[in-house]
Parts: structure tokens; sequence; C-alpha cells
């Protein structure tokens, strides 16, 4: 029997295995369609920062894990010999109305004040220009925004890193190919597409989009359903850009450099369509912008479209920890569009809540037992 079954291998359950994995305990993994296959096999990874101003619980938690994220890579990747990706490359935020010039100075000031982690500060700079063309200078026309938090990482690389770490952690077993179509709490059990039933001291769903009807199934009565999908497109592009320049933020559109030769722009935000996995004129739509905003990008071939669905938590915040219902079932899922830079952190606090060791705390809005109260 496995000590932990974890359902999902994408960046929110491969987090968690590794920190169960990390703690000593035998873990298995099972992903219905193959590590990677969800929402997390993307091509953005953009690790953006909450705005520094109106400063909560929520703001505090996504600031320590984009700052406890550079350790954690840093290990993972001297342990497989596999680069991420990862680059904390800063943000650029174009001005192109001169009260967005004032508002960005005011925030200048939320950032000296929030933005301050033991022995390092992260800006909010408040610039004239930037690169040459990126972002152009008429979509920056009061300036810009670098905020020098904001990171990036390849989301398939980052992936592709965790999945090998647990390849080779001994007490951990991967299984691609059959997913969980029941979890009966009250047995230790769950049902595999195929009937096989595997026995477990502890289960986290973390299984994206998919997690929200298994969260149902076993909960009490619920008015509504836990979570829905939230479509988005992106693409890559192949550009011969500067892999150190920072992402680029405006009205929904995301450039981020890569450090292979591509770009990546994304992403529409869809809550309703017919077909979760084509892409369409939406994603033309979004192409025109970025060449828009970023000059540079003009005569950048587009070498894949790529769509994809966000888990989103009735409630909008992520869902993690004990389901309120079951000692032995813990929820890992609901990080929308930020989950890439909060997932090692989340997992960490699931891991830590079932051993009953605490190391970190969670906004109170996070917890699955205040997400289920407010569905009853
Ligand atoms: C276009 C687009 C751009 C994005 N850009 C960013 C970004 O720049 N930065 C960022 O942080 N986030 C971004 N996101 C959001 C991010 O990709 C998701 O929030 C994140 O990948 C969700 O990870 P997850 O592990 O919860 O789910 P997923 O990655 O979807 O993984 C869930 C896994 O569970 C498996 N599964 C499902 N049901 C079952 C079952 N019953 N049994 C077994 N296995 C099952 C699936 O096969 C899948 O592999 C973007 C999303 C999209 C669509």
């Amino acid at each position: 029997m496995s000590e932990l079954l974890v359902v999902g291998g994408g960046i929110m359950g491969l987090w968690a295995a590794r920190a169960a994995a990390q703690r000593g305990m035998t873990v298995r993994l099972v992903d219905g369609k193959g590590i990677g296959s969800g929402a997390s096999g993307g091509l953005l990874g953009a690790l953006m920062p909450h705005m520094p101003d109106r400063w909560n619980a929520k703001k505090q938690f996504q600031f320590d894990a984009l700052v406890t994220i550079e350790e954690e890579i840093a290990a993972l990747e001297a342990q497989t010999g596999l680069s991420t990706g990862y680059r904390r490359t800063g943000r650029l935020i174009p001005l192109p109305k001169p009260h967005l010039r004032d508002i960005a100075l005011r925030h200048e000031e939320d950032a000296r004040g929030h933005w301050r982690a033991a022995d390092r500060q992260f800006h909010w700079h408040v610039k004239d220009q930037g690169p040459e063309g990126w972002p152009g200078a008429e979509a920056a026309a009061h300036g810009m925004v670098f905020d020098t938090l904001a990171a990036r990482v390849s989301p398939r690389r980052m992936i592709a890193a965790l999945h090998a770490a647990l390849l080779h952690a001994p007490n951990v077993r991967v299984d691609e190919g059959r997913g969980v179509r029941r979890i009966e709490p009250e047995h230790g059990r769950a049902e595999l597409d195929d009937g096989t039933r595997i026995d477990f001291k502890h289960c986290i769903i973390a299984a994206g989009v998919g997690s929200f009807q298994l969260i149902d199934a076993v909960s009490m009565p619920l008015a509504g359903t836990s979570g829905t999908a939230v479509k988005g497109q992106a693409a890559l592009l192949r550009a011969e850009i500067d892999p150190a320049l920072p992402v680029i933020f405006a009205d929904g559109v995301y450039i981020t450099a890569h450090d292979d030769g591509h770009v990546a722009v994304g992403s529409t935000s869809e809550n309703s369509f017919a077909d979760p996995l084509s892409t369409d004129e939406q994603l033309d739509d979004l192409l025109r912008r970025a060449r828009m905003l970023a000059p540079r990008l003009a005569g950048a071939e587009v070498v894949e479209r790529w769509a994809g669905l966000r888990p989103k938590a009735t409630g909008r915040e992520p869902m993690a920890g004990r389901h309120p219902d079951h000692q032995n079932v813990s929820v890992l899922t609901g990080g929308f569009k930020v989950s890439f830079g909060i997932a090692h952190r989340l997992a960490r606090f699931v891991v830590d809540e079932i051993a009953g060791l605490p190391s970190i705390d969670i906004p109170d809005s996070f917890f699955c037992r205040n997400h289920m109260a407010a569905l009853r």
C-alpha cells in the first residue's frame, strides 16, 4: 500500500510528490493522460507578482513563494542536472496614459514597503525608457514599470525536471495512462479507469480541472461545483531575442523571452468554449496585439499554437489542505493563472499538514475547509 496517493501529474501534483518523498513518505503518483498533459504542459511560464498595493495575506503568500522558488529550483536543477529555464528577468509594464504613471509612482512606494524579504529588496521602478522596442515607444508613451520580482520558467522543462527527480526517488512510483475515476475515503481506496483499486493511507487530489469532479464526489452536499475550467490559448514564436529581457505585460498580453531562441505569447481567458484544446482567431488577435506591443516580434515565425484549461476554484482562490469531510483526503488545486509561482509552497503546506509538522501558513481563503463552507 502507498502511504500517499497523489492524483495528477501537473505542476501541483509533482511538487506534492516531491515534498512527500523528501519527508520519507512512500508515494504513488497517478496521472490519467500523462505527466504534464494538462495546463502545466504549456508555453508561457510567467511568474508574476500581484500588485504591491493593498497588501494582504494572499499577496504575502505569493511574494514568499516567488522569493523561495529560486532555492527550490536551484536544488532541483542540481539534483537532476536539468535546466528548468528559470530566470528572474523582472517584468516591464508599459504606461500608455499619464494617470497610469501617477498610480505606478505610488506603487513604487508600496513595493519598497512590502516587497522585502529577509536580506533582499525587490522594486517597482518607474522608468522613462527600456530596452529598444521592448516594449515599443507607442505603448510606453508615459514610460514603463520595471518590476524586479517577476521571473519566468519554461513550463515543460520545469515539469520534466520534477518528473526526472521523482523517477530517481526510491520511494516514489509514477503511473501514467490510467486515471482515478473514484475515491472512496471511507475505505482508503481509489479506483482507476480500468477498475484496478489502489489502497492509500492518504490521498492528495491535484488533478487540475479534473480535481473538481473528484472533490464534489467525496464532499457532503454542496450548493454547486467546487470549481470550473477557464480555457487559455498561447503561442510560441521563434525569435532571436535576448533571453535576459524582462517579461512584458500589458492589458492581458504576456510576452516571455525564453532561453532557447523562443518567445511565448499568451493568453486568452475564455469562460465558455466549444473545444477545450483548439486554437482560433482569438489567438491571432492576441498575436497581433503582442506584435504591436513588442515590434521586435514583427517577423517572428509562429512555431506552436497551444490551448489548455486552467483550474479555477469557485471563489477564485487556490484550494489547498485537508478536506473537512475526510481526514485522509487533501486537496491541492485551483491555482488558476498563477500556479507555477506558488505550487512548491502550497504543496509543502499540504504535505506538512498530512505529516502533522506544519512549517508554513496559507491564507484563510485558500483552505479547502473554507471553500467547502462557502459552498454549503
Ligand atoms: C494558456 C495558458 C497560459 C498560462 N500561463 C501561465 C503562466 O504564465 N504562469 C502560471 O503560473 N500559470 C499559467 N497558466 C496556468 C497554469 O498552467 C495552471 O494553473 C497549472 O498548470 C495548473 O496545474 P495543475 O497541476 O493544477 O493542473 P494540470 O497541469 O492541468 O495537471 C493536472 C493533471 O491531472 C491529470 N488528471 C486529471 N484528472 C485526473 C484523474 N481523474 N485521475 C488522474 N489524473 C488526472 C491530468 O492528466 C493532468 O496531467 C496558464 C494556463 C494556460 C491555459
